[in-house]
């Protein structure tokens, strides 16, 4: 429907296009992953501002033409996380979550649900940006497997149902195996399981700690289930 369309967004990724434009990749409550092109955002003089950056949480008034991209025609600010931007290791995390979020829900579809994770994440980095981190992000992506309809079966060996001695983790079977059913899984420590099971549980607001040994199995525990039942690589969660 060709029109004027009303929408917050965020800005998930910013690229320069020709002399002074840029194409948005959006990510919005009630449509979903969207493009859209800001006209003259470049020149010093632009109505914007600086504001098509990523992880701004805006406002927005597109047009809705014939082209897949919509036209940005007006924008305001909802929130910029100015305190999250002037941290390295924040602005990495935000970068990170926001491409896993694209990877994992990259159509029109409306997930409000996926939306509301996505600010809720930003909100919780600029509030303090020592959360950025393995831990943090690992959480974050559990959050979203969770909206995908892809959480890690984690009570129970998900082939044969066994409650006790779930020491491996498959990606084909969608979660902890035990012994009888390790075929094609990876050994899960005990810290990594409680990681796991804590982090879906929890609000992302208390995600707990864990080592990095556990942190990095719980790593490969989302990235095998992502693979193979949505068929989409994550990149690593954290910088090595
Ligand atoms: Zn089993």
């Amino acid at each position: 429907m060709p029109g004027p369309v009303k929408t917050e967004a965020v800005v998930l990724r910013s690229l320069r296009f020709g002399e002074a434009d840029r194409i948005l990749h959006l990510y919005t409550p009630r449509r979903g992953r969207i493009g859209a092109i800001a006209k003259g955002v470049r020149r010093a003089r632009s109505r914007f501002g600086g504001r098509l950056e990523p992880f701004f949480r805006l406002e927005l008034m597109l047009h809705e033409g014939r082209s897949e991209l919509l036209t940005v025609t007006g924008a305001q600010t909802i929130d910029g996380y100015a305190r999250l931007r002037e941290d390295a290791a924040a602005l990495d995390s935000a970068a990170r979550a926001c491409d896993a979020l694209s990877r994992l829900f990259d159509t029109n579809e409306p997930h409000p649900d996926v939306y509301n994770l996505l600010c809720n994440e930003l909100a919780l980095l600029d509030a303090d940006v020592a959360r950025a981190g393995h831990a943090n992000q690992l959480a974050f992506r559990l959050k979203l497997l969770l909206a995908a309809g892809l959480a890690p079966q984690l009570a129970s060996c998900a082939s044969c149902g066994e409650r006790d001695h779930l020491s491996g983790f498959s990606g084909a079977a969608g979660g902890v195996v035990c012994p009888a059913c390790e075929a094609g899984s990876f050994p899960l420590d005990e810290a990594a399981h409680e990681f796991l099971s804590t982090a879906l549980g929890r609000p992302l607001a208390d995600t707990p700690t864990a080592t990095e040994r556990a942190l990095r199995q719980a790593e490969r525990a989302i990235a095998d289930t992502v693979e193979h039942h949505a068929g989409v690589r994550l990149r690593e969660a954290v910088a090595r």
